[in-house]
């Protein structure tokens, strides 16, 4: 069997977007088969731990323009990953892989609170730690929050999974023909380049710890499980 002490761990960062298939609210097929891919990945021995968005109920920002009082939209942003977990959870259950939700706003009922090093028993376990809630603070993105967790349960590698792009380009290639896709970039290109593919606080955190980050496309067959097994798909952003 795999050592966990050996073990490559990863942090997968899953859009809401993609839940919604570009609708609001959840495509249950659409969650089955991401939910069929992490556990492709994590029985090749890779130990997976996930941090889930929300676009597909709510985004802070569009309710703010809307007339919402932001903080209190960032609020049911984060309330919406958290529906996203449970999804995400039965799923995996359904695949026969072990998992645990952990949210950074306490809902004891169904879900545990967020503890570090209890996270990292559950992978150690063969379990899959699903995070909810993002960072429990206004004014942050689930991007950010990837780096943040995966820097703190210490995995290998943040894997930024996108909808709709298959990676990080010289522009944005839904508006500019011109757009060249990168293999490899730095940090420092990647922010002084003003690629918003990923925020510039997630970025700018990996940079400074030194935290390699694959920026990915979600779609298609075995995209999520080729990028847990450590395969150089879309682009490579270092240091
Ligand atoms: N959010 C927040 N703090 C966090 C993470 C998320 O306030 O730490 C809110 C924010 O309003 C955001 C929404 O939750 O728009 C959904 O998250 P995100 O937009 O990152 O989801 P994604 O675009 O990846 O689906």
């Amino acid at each position: 069997e795999h050592d966990p002490h050996t073990q490559r761990r990863v942090l997968l960062k899953l859009s809401g977007e993609a839940f919604g298939g570009g609708k609001v609210g959840l495509d249950p097929d659409v969650v089955r088969g991401i939910a069929r891919q992490i556990a492709a990945g994590q029985r090749a021995g890779v130990q997976v731990a996930v941090v889930m968005g929300g676009g597909n109920f709510f985004r802070g920002v569009e309710m703010q323009q809307r007339g919402m009082e932001r903080a209190r939209a960032d609020y049911m942003g984060m309330l919406g990953t958290v529906m996203n977990c449970l999804a995400l959870q039965d799923f995996l259950e359904k695949e026969g892989v072990d998992t645990r939700v952990q949210t950074a706003i306490t809902m004891g009922q169904v879900a545990e609170p967020y503890i570090p090093r209890r996270a990292i028993r559950h992978l150690e376990k063969g379990r899959v730690v699903i995070f909810g809630a993002g960072a429990g603070m206004p004014y942050f993105s689930t991007d950010t929050v990837s780096a943040q967790r995966a820097l703190e349960i210490k995995c290998d590698n943040v894997l930024m999974s996108k909808h709709g792009v298959d990676g990080v380009y010289t522009a944005d290639p839904r508006t500019d023909e011109d757009a060249v896709k990168l293999d490899h970039l730095t940090f420092t290109e990647a922010l002084t380049g003003n690629l918003r593919v990923v925020d510039a606080a997630a970025f700018s955190l990996c940079m400074d710890n030194d935290l390699p980050m694959l920026v990915f496309g979600i779609d298609g067959e075995d995209a999520i499980t080729r990028a847990i097994r450590g395969e150089r798909i879309g682009t490579l952003v270092t240091s």
